[in-house]
């Protein structure tokens, strides 16, 4: 299964936020297994978010999206999905009764145009219910393609992604990544040549070009990573095909240069 990340919000392009779910989709969907190749920003427009879905749906068969759930005007996201997917927008009682309580809970009286429409979701889909806000998620799927819509705020869009869609995701994927970290020393360890990517790069060679696992280097700081990472049916079996090529990386960097050798678990 090949997923993209579109992440929609005028405010990501305008600099004015980080897109910080991209990055925790990105991870999370690398520890599930699933590859992604792309992700993209995408204001809160109607013709060029579904030009952003030509494009992803072109290139892999699962989207995840974030933002533009909310009651405001510019958020649309949902509205263009069901177009998009052809379904059926229809009232769900359950969250309409939860407006209606919180609404009435802080003293609001009637529910305003903008926070009704929250309560209309897409027929024959699942329902990703919120625990952290308003705005419910949910998944739509037709002719084999599937999108996952999520709420931005992250305190929302997280526990949401945890809660449901990993399961939903992990019967999707066939495999798992487990990552082992080799953390190098920095040129503020000692005044050794063998520091930075580029000469640990050239100890490492062909061990690069590798597929399974893959071996890649990463300049910090506070000294380069190399890291290894298997695809497998379990963890067990990654273990099995990563320590091999673990130990071939840390014999050519040579231990003395080596910081720490730990799994990648964040
Ligand atoms: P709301 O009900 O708050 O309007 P929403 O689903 O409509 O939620 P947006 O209106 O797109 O989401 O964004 C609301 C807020 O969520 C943003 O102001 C920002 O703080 C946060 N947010 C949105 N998208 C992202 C993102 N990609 N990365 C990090 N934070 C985000
Ligand atoms: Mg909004």
């Amino acid at each position: 299964m090949i997923v993209e990340i579109i992440s929609v919000g005028t405010e990501i392009l305008m600099g004015n936020i980080v897109n910080t779910n991209a990055q925790y989709l990105a991870k999370r969907l690398a520890h599930l297994g699933l590859d992604c190749h792309f992700q993209t920003v995408v204001g809160d427009n109607p013709a060029r978010i579904k030009s952003a879905l030509d494009v992803a749906y072109s290139r892999a068969d699962t989207v995840i999206m974030t933002g533009g759930l909310g009651p405001t005007k510019d958020d649309l996201t949902k509205e263009m999905l069901m177009e998009y997917f052809g379904k059926v927008p229809i009232v769900d009682a359950k969250v309409l009764n939860f407006l209606e309580e919180r609404a009435k809970a802080r003293g609001f009286g009637k529910l305003s145009d903008g926070m009704k429409k929250q309560a209309i979701v897409p027929a024959d889909s699942l329902i990703l219910y919120n625990h952290h806000g308003t705005a419910p998620g949910c998944v739509m799927e037709r002719d084999g393609k599937i999108c996952i819509l999520l709420p931005g705020p992250p305190h929302e869009m997280q526990p949401m992604f945890e809660e449901c869609c990993e399961l939903y995701l992990n019967g999707k994927s066939d495999k798992i990544l487990v990552s082992i970290i080799i953390k190098c020393l920095s040129k503020f360890d000692a005044p050794i040549s063998i520091v930075g990517e580029s000469p640990v790069a050239d100890r490492l060679a062909e061990l690069l070009d590798g597929v399974n696992p893959t071996v890649a280097t990463y300049a910090k700081e506070d000294g380069c990573i190399v890291r290894v990472t298997a695809a497998a049916e379990n963890h067990e079996a990654a273990l099995k095909i990563l320590n091999p090529v673990v130990e071939a990386c840390k014999e050519r960097i040579g231990e003395a240069y080596i910081k720490f050798v730990k799994e990648d678990t964040d």
